[in-house]
């Protein structure tokens, strides 16, 4: 083969260790990040269809890396989920959207709630609801305002460890959505009995929907299960006019998506918030 060097085994060797060299130089730079602040969390808002509002706003982590800059999460949260490290930066997150959610209000905008991504490994790993009461507390915020996106993985697992968890959650105030619906296999048992609020339909749906009758048929179908059980919906990655206007006119919740906004960081979050107030 051409990809060969010297002889087959030295070179999968070399590349071998490149590739675990350069894991773990990730790894203890993760390490290096946490300790340094070197992650920042960035906003994208939802807009409520019925209300003409921005109701809330999705937390996305950031990693300023002092070399290589500004990474993003799909680089970074595999192998912080891997290496165990989830953890302590998920509490980071928690905290860090907590605070600025309280700033909001500070800032005037008392209604504006914020969701934080739950990777299955933390849900799993940590005590969540030990994590949220303190950071909720730290900044006198109400559990209301935060909610927690996870994944069909953490609701397929299914486990009395993980039910026991959400419903400690819940009893403290804090919401559920499920993030990506539709890709997964859904227990659609966590649907019945209000465990979650909210159904984000994946953006592999939504991002085709003008041309893809299909992916219409399917975002139509989960608004309508939806709807009849008082589920709240957000549909993701909304980048034009039509697909807004398609999604309002099947009632569905709420949209996200660089239609009107791409993720911002705190402070040209800020200023988004005053300009749609003042306009
Ligand atoms: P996600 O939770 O599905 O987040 C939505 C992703 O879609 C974000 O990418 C966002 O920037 C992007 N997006 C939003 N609107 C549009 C649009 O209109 N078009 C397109 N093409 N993309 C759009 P991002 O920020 O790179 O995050 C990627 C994933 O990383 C997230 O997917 C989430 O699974 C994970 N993630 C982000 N922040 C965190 C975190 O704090 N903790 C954990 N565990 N995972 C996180
Ligand atoms: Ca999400
Ligand atoms: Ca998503
Ligand atoms: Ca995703």
């Amino acid at each position: 083969s051409k990809h060969l060097g010297r002889n087959g085994f030295n070179f999968y060797n070399e590349a071998l260790n490149k590739n675990l060299q350069e894991h773990m130089e990730l790894v203890s730079d993760l390490h290096k990040a946490l300790e340094g602040g070197q992650f920042f969390l960035c906003y994208q808002p939802k807009f409520d269809f019925l209300t003409g509002e921005i109701n809330s706003a999705e937390a996305l982590i950031r990693w300023n890396h002092p070399q290589k800059g500004v990474i993003g999460p799909d680089v970074f949260i595999p192998v912080a989920e891997s290496s165990g490290l989830i953890v302590q930066i998920g509490q980071w997150v928690i905290d860090a959207a907590c605070e600025q959610c309280k700033k909001w209000q500070e800032f005037g905008f008392y209604t504006l709630g914020v969701s934080v991504n739950v990777s299955a490994v933390q849900f799993q790993r940590d005590n969540l609801e030990i994590v949220v009461e303190k950071s909720l507390s730290n900044y006198l915020l109400p559990a209301n305002k935060l909610e927690l996106e996870i994944t069909e993985t953490v609701l397929v697992s299914d486990t009395d460890i993980v039910k026991e968890k959400m419903a400690k959650l819940r009893a403290l105030g804090v919401k559920f959505s499920i993030d990506d619906f539709g890709t997964g296999y859904s227990n659609l048992n966590y649907l019945k009995n209000l465990e979650v609020e909210t159904l984000k339909i994946d953006q592999s749906f939504v991002k085709n929907c003008l041309t893809d009758e299909q992916d219409r048929a399917i975002i139509n179908a989960i608004v309508q299960m939806a709807n009849s059980l008082q589920l709240k919906t957000v549909a993701e990655g909304v980048e034009e006019e039509e697909v807004a206007d398609f999604l309002k006119s099947i009632r569905c919740g709420a949209g996200q998506g660089f239609y009107w906004s791409k993720p911002l960081n705190s402070d040209e979050f800020i200023a988004f918030l005053y300009a749609q107030n003042n306009s």
